[in-house]
């Protein structure tokens, strides 16, 4: 029986080099094949083109590449670019190029599905499959790369974990593609401007501060009220409050960097002065920064964005107490840009 195709992605540069030192090759060859995997984002082992054609029908034989392929690109008329990605096994996530007039961003994905069951997201009512490899969530950034400057005429500046999935479910290999999209020898950016946002996983939050990563930190808090933050995520009666910020301020404590909050107003659910209270005494402790997000309702009409004045509320009362208050708003409302709606409509 013939033996497998191993995916050669999921190689080391040690492990390549050893490979061809084993064929009786030069061990530089693998960095060679290295290079064509990641910084060239090679498709095929054709296009491997300083490489003997012997060698490469020897990895033809052997590996393959398991690239991502865009199965459907959707353009909004605010710039906006949504991609329905296929993976190799034909599962589907997706990933979004926003545009604003200084940086161009990817929002990508790092779980088909997600592990987690927050109830105002589209992305909770997919079933989990299973995590993304490095090279998936690598691609996905190579992808929007190349987009923004044939769309957009320049190149993608930032990256955020805020596509499918929870990120810190899948943590390995989310570092993993981040050690690959910030090395020399893949896309070279800075981890500065990568932002993993999490809805908190206090355990995992405070593994990252001892790994002494340097992104960001974004977390996704839309109520600093237990009771509150239990009925839009369930998850919160097993990671309550407490243990969240406690993992935040061992995080600030080590790391010293300022931390996001991604945050929801709701009618009805979170829209009155005691959740802004809550959030201020909440995030106090350490450089705060809150995003307020714009809503982008999914379709069951549960929960609908709150009103102006309880945005202004929000605003003025997060300024006076020193917290740094943006507006987000929603983009790529007419591609069904929200988390997990295009995967909803292609699987
Ligand atoms: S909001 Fe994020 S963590 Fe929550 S279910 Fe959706 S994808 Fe998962």
């Amino acid at each position: 029986m013939k033996a497998e195709k191993r995916d050669i992605r999921a190689f080391t540069k040690q492990q390549l080099r050893d490979f061809f030192e084993s064929q009786g090759d030069k061990a530089f060859r693998g960095n060679q094949v290295y290079e064509w995997l990641w910084q060239k984002s090679a498709h095929s082992f054709e296009d491997m083109t300083n490489i003997s054609k012997a060698t490469r029908q020897m990895l033809e034989d052997n590996f393959v590449i398991n690239h991502i392929k865009v199965d459907q690109m959707q353009r909004s008329s605010d710039g906006t670019i949504k991609n329905a990605v296929r993976l190799h096994d034909g599962l589907t996530v997706e990933s979004v190029l926003i545009p604003t007039p200084t940086r161009t961003t990817a929002c990508v994905s790092s779980q088909v599905g997600c592990s987690l069951d927050c109830r105002f997201c589209a992305t909770a009512r997919l079933k989990r499959m299973r995590n993304l490899n490095p090279d998936e969530i690598y691609d996905q950034v190579v992808a929007i790369d190349n987009e923004s400057r044939l769309y957009h005429d320049r190149p993608l500046s930032n990256i955020v974990f805020m596509g499918m999935g929870e990120p810190l479910m899948n943590y390995n290999n989310v570092l993993k593609a981040i050690d690959k999209i910030t090395s020399p020898e893949g896309l070279g950016m800075s981890p500065k401007r990568i932002t993993v946002s999490t809805s908190g996983v206090p355990k995992m939050i405070k593994k990252m501060a001892d790994e002494n990563v340097k992104f960001k930190l974004a977390v996704s808090l839309h109520s600093a009220i237990d009771e509150v933050r239990t009925s839009i995520m369930p998850f919160n009666a097993t990671f309550p409050l407490k243990d969240l910020r406690e993992a935040l301020e061992y995080w600030y404590a080590k790391t010293k960097n300022r931390i996001t909050y991604e945050y929801v107003v709701w009618e009805g659910i979170n829209d009155t002065k005691k959740d802004v209270d809550a959030l201020i005494k909440f995030c106090k402790f350490a450089p705060s920064k809150v995003n307020l997000i714009e809503y982008n309702p999914i379709d069951d009409g549960e929960f609908q964005q709150a009103s102006s004045k309880a945005i202004d509320m929000y605003t003025s009362i997060l300024e006076a107490n020193n917290i740094t208050v943006t507006i987000r708003r929603s983009r790529g409302k007419d591609i069904d840009a929200a988390c997990g709606q295009l995967a909803n409509k292609t699987q």
